[in-house]
């Protein structure tokens, strides 16, 4: 703990000069209970450790009593080597000002676990938000919160919640995938979780930061550095916003991570239109605005556009100015920077701290012990075997608790590593089993014969799958942070696993000409496509499945447990289907413009206004159990009000237990300029059945649901016109329509 003096600084500028350059730290990484209650607190005797006055008059008291330098130093982060994730490490440490008796504020890397030595690993995001179960979004929020705090931290860098664009983003896997509705659902459960644990949380990367860029040579074209992304307000409010205002509206998040990229012209961080008059006027937020690693722009712009913190002020993504004392100093000096602006910002940090509690608590000693790593072992495969998607299941291939299967060969390389993406959420897990270990074991206890195959020679593989009963390949991307994927098949980008190239849909091909029963296990980021679809008997996608890798596919392959996940995301059948395929302005920019002129027809809305048939469409999923959904009652609420109570049965029809992710969806009416998409998500439930059993479920649709932004009232708002509630099991199988009228508009055909 101390105030940043310039020897100190200077010294920690070397090491920070030492230090790779944050991407290539990333890609180095690519490759490879409730706080303590009435403690202590630490605030001391001042004015402000009143805890009977509001956050925000004991910020100003404290505020009150710090020097100018004082100030000046809680600006900027203090610790250049956090990044690096090693054991006893923070992501981002703020040293405080002992004088007073401020504290040290830690932070860490989230979202799919702790950044600072081994930790649990949770599924990839993707995975989560394919539960469609906003309970399973509050365990891992929850589980991340309390390691976070057990490993001395006082925030996490968490959620991330930027759509998912295109299927290419290298973070497609950190993503709650491509619908505004249910990434702000999950992530809004996640972070109320997280929270509870006594962690800030702090959303990211706020906003249209949707890709990392695609390499191109040596040169990287649409940088998330430098890349200017070019979205009108509408799309922006129903797509891109939706999930960080249903944070601070919602969840009460403590902080939000401004992103490097540009939007509609300045860099996120030094946009006084989105930090200011989005984020605090609109939404009313009233917590504090952090930097993501380097993009910071101008200490002038920052200030006066609403950055309030930058973590790591050691590195310029983009030829910037961070936030050091020293620039600080000679902006203000310049007359660049207004002192009010600086009050400010270390007034929204010490709020948030306040509000927090963590004044009024003892610091969070590392206590590494007290982590139930057996129960968070388990929460971590609960989610990975409620994430995965059944895609196919031809003849019933699937589960395999056959008695009459005597062996089988799991083949592939990517059976027998820890699959993860890379850079920030690159977990190093506490254990890892392997999806060979985890068959295996379960086959083993079932008697049957497992053999195993790495496939780097297809045609050796194809002879060790036919002489079993059946063949399980499994197969994986490579995504990372700091890169986009080149393609969308499942080897674009991929580095050979051990030295050996190796073709994974060749692969497939050749041991399902092989065997007949082949199983196919995807282990992707996202999206990919799956040329050999109709080749093989079953295919699961299981995301980045974590550190129970083998126990959880294990479990859902054998029927153990329902492959209960629905996709986050659309499969396309062929890259060009894609909204930015052929059109470099959208992707991956000109000139350092992205144009996000496919407007709100993102991911599933693209397909459906296009009736373009994607392989497998957003929603879908398959049961080992059948279910029946109907029932369908719409009751219009509130006079005048835009608003319906929904309900559904749902009857499991099977006799095997298993999930129904019963889904609504809502039809807007368009009008000529305003395009609207066939189909949006406004409601989702996972409902757990016995065979038999019979479930109503019910669902709010509020004003907003039916609202569209008006852009020339600056508003939300809601047409005069009729509206479709449609009840699907996935957007494209839609079993029952109501309409209602709204807005004064009607129903009655004209
Ligand atoms: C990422 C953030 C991350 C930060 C610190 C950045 O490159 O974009 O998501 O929190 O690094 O690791």
């Amino acid at each position: 703990m101390i105030v940043r003096g310039a020897g100190r600084a200077s010294q920690r500028r070397r090491a920070a000069a030492a230090l790779l350059t944050l991407t290539a730290l990333l890609t180095l990484a690519a490759l490879a209970g409730a706080p303590a209650a009435g403690a202590a607190g630490r605030c001391g005797s001042h004015p402000w450790c009143e805890t009977s006055l509001p956050p925000s008059q004991r910020a100003a008291l404290l505020l009150g009593a710090l020097t100018l330098k004082e100030r000046v130093g809680l600006l900027a982060g203090d610790e250049p080597s956090g990044i690096g994730g090693a054991a006893g490490t923070h992501t981002g440490t703020s040293d405080g000002v002992p004088r007073v008796d401020l504290p040290t504020f830690f932070q860490t890397d989230g979202p799919i676990g702790v950044r600072s030595g081994k930790a649990t690993a949770l599924p990839a995001s993707i995975g989560l938000a394919a539960t469609f179960d906003r309970r399973l979004a509050g365990r891992a929020g929850a589980l991340v919160g309390n390691e976070a705090r057990l490993k001395g931290n006082d925030l996490a860098y968490a959620p991330t919640v930027n759509i998912l664009r295109t299927p290419l983003w290298g973070r497609a896997f950190e993503s709650l995938g491509e619908d505004p509705y249910l990434t702000s659902r999950m992530a809004v459960s996640y972070i109320r979780s997280l929270q509870r644990q006594g962690v800030i949380a702090d959303v990211k990367h706020f906003a249209a930061n949707n890709q990392e860029g695609r390499r191109v040579g040596g040169e990287t074209v649409g940088s998330r550095f430098t890349v200017n992304a070019e979205v009108d307000e509408r799309t922006l409010r129903e797509i891109y916003l939706p999930a960080f205002e249903a944070a601070v509206k919602d969840a009460d998040v403590g902080s939000v991570m401004c992103s490097y990229n540009r939007l509609n012209g300045p860099h996120a961080c030094a946009s006084r239109p989105l930090l200011h008059d989005v984020l605090r006027r609109d939404w009313g937020f009233r917590g504090l605005v952090l930097a993501d690693y380097g993009a910071s722009k101008t200490v002038a712009a920052g200030l006066a556009a609403g950055l309030d913190y930058e973590p790591w002020p050691f590195l310029d993504s983009d030829g910037g100015e961070n936030y050091t004392p020293e620039s600080v100093e000679a902006a203000l000096d310049r007359g660049d920077v207004d002192r009010r602006d600086v009050d400010r910002a270390v007034r929204h940090t010490l709020r948030t701290l306040f509000a927090s509690g963590f004044f009024d608590r003892r610091a969070y000693d590392p206590d590494e012990a007290a982590i139930d790593r057996v129960a968070h072992r388990r929460s971590s495969q609960r989610i990975a075997e409620r994430a995965a998607v059944l895609l196919r299941n031809r003849d019933g291939a699937l589960p395999l608790d056959d008695p009459k299967l005597d062996s089988l060969a799991v083949i592939g390389a990517d059976a027998d590593r820890y699959v993860n993406g890379g850079g920030s959420s690159n977990i190093d897990p506490y254990t890892f089993t392997s999806v060979r270990d985890g068959i295996a074991t379960r086959a083993g206890d079932a008697g049957i014969d497992v053999s195993y195959d790495a496939g780097d020679d297809p045609a050796q593989a194809a002879a060790v799958a036919a002489a079993a009963d059946v063949a399980v390949v499994v197969v994986a991307d490579a995504a990372s942070e700091g890169v986009d994927k080149p393609c969308l098949g499942l080897d674009c980008g991929a580095e050979p696993i051990g030295g050996v190239e190796v073709d994974r849909d060749a692969l497939i091909a050749a041991v399902a000409a092989a065997n007949p029963r082949t199983i196919v296990v995807l282990e992707t980021a996202g999206p990919v496509l799956t040329p050999w679809r109709n080749d093989v008997n079953a295919i699961l996608e299981t995301w980045y499945p974590g550190m129970a890798a083998g126990p959880a596919v294990a479990s859902v392959l054998f029927g153990d447990a329902d492959p209960s996940g629905r996709l986050p995301a659309t499969f396309p059948r062929r890259e060009a289907d894609l909204p930015t395929s052929g059109r470099p302005e959208r992707y991956p920019g000109v000139a350092g413009d992205v144009d996000y002129s496919e407007g709100v027809l993102v991911g599933y809305r693209w397909f459906d206004r296009r009736n373009i048939e994607p392989a497998y469409p957003f929603g879908f999923g398959l049961s080992y159990t059948r279910f029946g959904l109907g029932g369908l009652q719409v009751r219009p609420t509130g006079s005048g009000r835009a608003a319906a109570r929904v309900s559904v049965r749902v009857r499991n029809r099977g006799d095997r237990s298993g999930r129904a992710v019963p889904q609504i969806y809502v039809h807007l009416p368009g009008a000529p300029g305003r395009v609207q998409p066939p189909r949006q998500l406004k409601a989702f439930a996972s409902v757990g059945l016995r065979p038999g059993a019979t479930k109503r479920v019910s669902f709010h649709l509020d004003r907003r649901d039916f609202s569209y932004w008006d852009s020339t009232r600056d508003r939300w708002r809601v047409a005069p016109g009729c509206y479709r509630i449609e009840l699907g099991t996935s957007s494209r199988d839609i079993v029952a329509r109501r309409s209602i009228a709204l807005g004064g508009g009607s129903c009655r055909r004209r």
